[in-house]
């Protein structure tokens, strides 16, 4: 007969993902409140949620490492049932043979809801049930482009800079979008490096590019640096957006 051997660790992991389980039973259902910037969550009518706030499930909350505001007392665990949405692993377009960003396999993609918007390149997002290396609110820089500047402190709005944010907020926010990554997962600001898909398999991220909404940014190597160098050629060839007279 084998022995039976057990793992050290495997009681210590048990007790853990019980004692986890237990806490976070429930608060599915529960909704919180987080701010673009603030690592605390807060309920409804927070006065620390003024500039601005992002409604999530206490359990999302929880789970992204937000504590309970000393302030308004929010709720620490519920009543309700844990979140059902399944968790995506990342999905790295730099290893798979894709030479090409659209169409891309949204089923392999973290979904995200796009709740807030910077500028043409730059948005915030809400992820339901974000994988371990990603937090539920998320500003996020997309990949491979550079819109023209709308929001620097110290620059003036760049020419067709404001055509390029009003073109991602209009198709963008309150849209239910997917996440696929490269070699690197953040910047130096901390923020998510990401290709935005919709959902019909669209990289929005070339999009811009492809309508004369941005440039090829091609300071940073990525997967789809040559298309996108290809896009950003047909735009200026096109005269298109930015390109125009
Ligand atoms: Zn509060």
């Amino acid at each position: 007969m084998k022995p039976v051997t057990i793992n050290r660790l495997v009681i210590p992991r048990l007790i853990i993902s019980i004692l986890s389980g237990l806490f976070l039973l429930g608060s599915g259902n529960t909704t919180v409140y987080v701010t673009n910037s603030g690592s605390k969550y807060h309920r409804e009518d927070c006065t620390s949620l003024s500039r601005s706030k992002i409604a999530v499930s206490l359990e999302d909350a929880l789970k992204s490492g937000y504590e309970a505001c000393a302030v308004c007392k929010p709720p620490i665990a519920a009543q309700a049932g844990p979140s059902t949405m399944p968790q995506k692993a990342l999905y790295r377009l730099n290893k798979t043979a894709l030479t090409r960003s659209s169409p891309g396999d949204t089923s392999k993609m973290v979904p995200a809801d796009v709740v807030g918007h910077v500028d043409g390149d730059t948005l915030r997002v809400r992820i339901p049930n974000p994988p371990p290396e990603l937090k539920t609110v998320e500003t996020i820089r997309m990949l491979g482009v550079d819109t023209p500047e709308t929001v620097h402190p110290h620059k003036p709005v760049e020419r067709f800079g404001q055509e390029a944010s009003d073109f991602t907020k209009a198709r963008l926010l309150g849209t239910q979008v997917y996440l696929a990554f490269d070699w690197e997962l953040r910047d130096r600001y901390g923020r998510l490096l990401a290709y935005i898909y919709t959902p019909e398999g669209r990289c929005f991220n070339a999009a811009l590019i492809q309508e004369g909404y941005g440039y090829a940014y091609v300071s940073y190597t990525f997967h789809f640096i040559e298309e996108f160098k290809d896009l950003e050629q047909a735009a200026r060839n096109g005269k298109r957006g930015l390109w125009g007279p």
